[in-house]
């Protein structure tokens, strides 16, 4: 459970899209929130701005979740800011363009891999560090931001994306139970066809309206709809859930 009084969000990739919806209804639930972005500081810069101006707080902290050092620092840039952090949102993610097995070279998996896995692994091992009852710390929640992929497998478009977001959900499974006794819950949510501009670096910017309507609710989501499924488990109404996933998929 989320110690009261003491909400302090990090929210990887908070620049954009689902990162910047989680970020704008965490302020609005009250969170002090660490919007972290590795390239893009106007973007970061307009989320922090949409929260001071509705009388929330928020800092921008640059950093790639891919580099330990930069992890270590965005912790402490938020920690000083706020207090130490409560809630981690593990949502930067990159994916590459359609590319059947083939045609995926080993440096391009390995780029997919380094931000979509070895960045939640370094987020989420620095959160348990700070947050483990057992460690002092005050206890606190973990969301991974997995992808209806991982169940799916992306067959003929990125099979690299969908194995790293298998990775991801094996680590929220077993991270879980190793932390649950120190105060600390872990869950994942698995969007599906989300409105965001992620569709636009996989080289198909029309997926969203072009697939929207072939899903069962008959479109795709929208950043706020997966946001709102993270700020729930966060939050202390889910207080007896841990390794569970969550899927925004439009029943797809
Ligand atoms: P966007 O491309 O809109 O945003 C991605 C965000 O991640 C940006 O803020 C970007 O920052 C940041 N980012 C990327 N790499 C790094 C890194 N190494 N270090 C720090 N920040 C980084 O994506 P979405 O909002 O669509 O995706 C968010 C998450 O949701 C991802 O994990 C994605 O895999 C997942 N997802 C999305 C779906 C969709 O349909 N949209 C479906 C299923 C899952 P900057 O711009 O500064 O580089």
């Amino acid at each position: 459970m989320t110690p009261t009084g003491r909400r302090v969000v990090l929210v990887t990739g908070g620049s954009r899209g689902i990162g910047a919806a989680t970020c704008v209804m965490a302020a609005r639930s009250g969170y002090a929130v660490g919007v972290n972005y590795r390239h893009d500081a106007d973007a970061a810069a307009r989320v922090v701005e949409t929260i001071i101006a509705a009388g929330g707080r928020a800092l921008a902290v640059q950093g790639d979740v891919s580099v330990e050092a930069d992890v270590l620092r965005l912790f402490d840039a938020v920690q000083d800011a706020f207090g130490p952090v409560s809630a981690l949102v593990n949502n930067a993610g990159i994916l590459e363009t359609q590319a059947r097995l083939e045609q995926i070279s080993v440096e391009r998996l390995q780029r997919v891999l380094k931000t979509n896995v070895v960045g939640v692994f370094l987020c989420a091992r620095e959160a348990v560090k700070r947050m483990s009852t057992r460690q002092g710390g005050p206890g606190g929640t973990i969301v991974n931001v997995s992808s209806r992929a991982a169940v799916l497998g992306a067959p003929g478009e990125y099979v690299d994306y969908a194995l790293s977001k298998g990775a991801v959900d094996t680590l929220t499974i077993g991270l879980a139970k190793e932390v649950a006794a120190e105060g600390i819950r872990v869950n994942a949510v698995r969007p599906g066809i989300i409105d965001t501009d992620i569709h636009a670096s996989g080289g198909e910017p029309g997926r969203v309206e072009r697939l929207g309507p072939a899903q069962p609710l008959g479109r795709g989501g929208t950043p706020e709809e997966v946001a709102a499924a993270i700020l729930w488990l966060l939050s202390d109404a889910a207080s007896y859930v841990t390794g569970s996933f969550t899927d925004v998929a439009g029943g797809r």
